[in-house]
C-alpha cells in the first residue's frame, strides 16, 4: 500500500505501471478502519492523502447527497466524477446543480460518452431499448473507465441493504474494472436505510425532486422505474431485463467492436 508520504507526492502523469493497490492492502484497509465510524474514516483516507489521488463518483440519485456533504465537509475541492449518460431526468442534472451549489463541490467533472462513438453506435439513441448492456458500455462504463484512469482510488456511494448483488462488499475493495489496482472505496457499505433518512434530516439536505415521485434507485430515465412500497430499491432499474447493474462496478468487457480504453484488459 502507497504509504502516506509517498501518496501525497503522487503526480497525474505517473509513470510506474505497477497496481496501485493489491487485495492485501484492501484487507489491511479493511482491519486498519474497524470499528471506525464513516466520518472518521473519510478525514483519514482523504485529509492525510492516504490513498493517493481520489475522486468521488456520484449519480446525484436519491441518496448521493449524503455521501457529497460527508465528503464537502472534508475537502469540497474533492473531484466529483458524474457520468452524463445523455439520457438522465431532467430532474437530476437539475438536482446535481443544487447540490454542487449547497454543498460547495469546487471539482464537478461532467463524464461524457465519445461523440462519435455515440454516433457510430447509437445513431438513434435508442441502443437502451434493445441492448441495454451495450447502451450502458457506450454511455457510462467506457467514459468512466476513461475518467478513472488518472486516480488511485474512488468514493462509491454503494450501501448493503440496496439489493442483493450489494449485501456483502466490503469497505475497501480492489477495482477489478482493469489491472491499474484501483481502490474503490464503499463508505456507506454498512449504513442502513434510516441512517440515510437521518443523515438528510440533521443535514436539511435536499431530496432529489423524483424521490417522492416513488423513485427511491434513480438512473437514465428510460431505464428507471417506480418501486413498490417494499419492493427491493433497485428492482425499478432496468425493468424487465436481467440486468442489475450497470457494469461500472463490474470487469469492462470489451463494446460492441471489441473497443476497449487504452491500457484495458478485459476480465473474463
Ligand atoms: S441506464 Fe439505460 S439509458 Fe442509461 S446508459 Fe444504461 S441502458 Fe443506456
Amino acid at each position: 500500500m502507497a504509504e502516506a508520504s509517498e501518496s501525497q507526492h503522487r503526480t497525474r502523469d505517473r509513470i510506474d505501471t505497477g497496481p496501485r493497490f493489491t487485495e492485501a492492502d484492501a484487507i489491511r484497509l479493511n482491519r486498519m478502519f474497524r470499528g471506525s465510524d464513516t466520518q472518521e474514516m473519510l478525514r483519514a483516507v482523504i485529509g492525510d492523502g492516504l490513498l493517493g489521488e481520489v475522486a468521488v463518483v456520484s449519480s446525484m440519485g436519491a441518496e448521493s447527497a449524503v455521501l457529497l456533504h460527508l465528503i464537502a465537509s472534508i475537502d469540497p475541492a474533492l473531484p466529483v466524477l458524474f457520468i452524463e449518460t445523455g439520457k438522465h431526468f431532467p430532474e437530476t442534472l437539475a438536482y446535481r446543480d443544487t447540490l454542487v451549489e449547497r454543498l460547495g463541490l469546487t471539482d464537478l467533472r461532467n463524464i461524457t460518452p465519445d461523440a462519435a462513438v455515440l454516433a457510430a453506435k447509437d445513431e438513434s439513441g435508442l441502443r437502451w431499448s434493445y441492448d441495454p448492456d451495450g447502451c450502458c458500455e457506450l454511455r457510462k462504463v467506457l467514459p468512466l473507465a476513461n475518467a478513472l484512469e488518472q486516480f488511485d482510488a474512488s468514493f462509491t456511494g454503494r450501501k448493503a441493504f440496496q439489493s442483493s448483488t450489494r449485501a456483502n462488499l466490503p469497505r475497501f475493495e480492489i477495482d477489478t474494472s482493469d489491472k491499474q489496482g484501483r481502490l474503490k472505496v464503499n463508505p456507506l457499505i454498512d449504513w442502513q436505510a434510516e441512517d440515510i433518512t437521518a443523515y438528510f434530516t440533521e443535514h436539511a439536505l435536499p431530496p432529489h425532486p423524483l424521490v417522492a415521485a416513488g423513485f427511491p434507485s434513480i438512473g437514465c430515465s428510460p431505464c428507471t422505474h417506480k418501486v413498490a412500497p417494499g419492493e427491493d430499491p433497485r428492482s425499478g432499474r432496468w425493468k424487465g431485463w436481467d440486468k442489475t447493474e450497470c457494469g461500472i462496478h463490474s470487469p469492462v468487457q470489451p463494446g460492441p467492436d471489441g473497443e476497449l480504453p487504452p491500457g484495458y484488459e478485459p476480465v473474463f
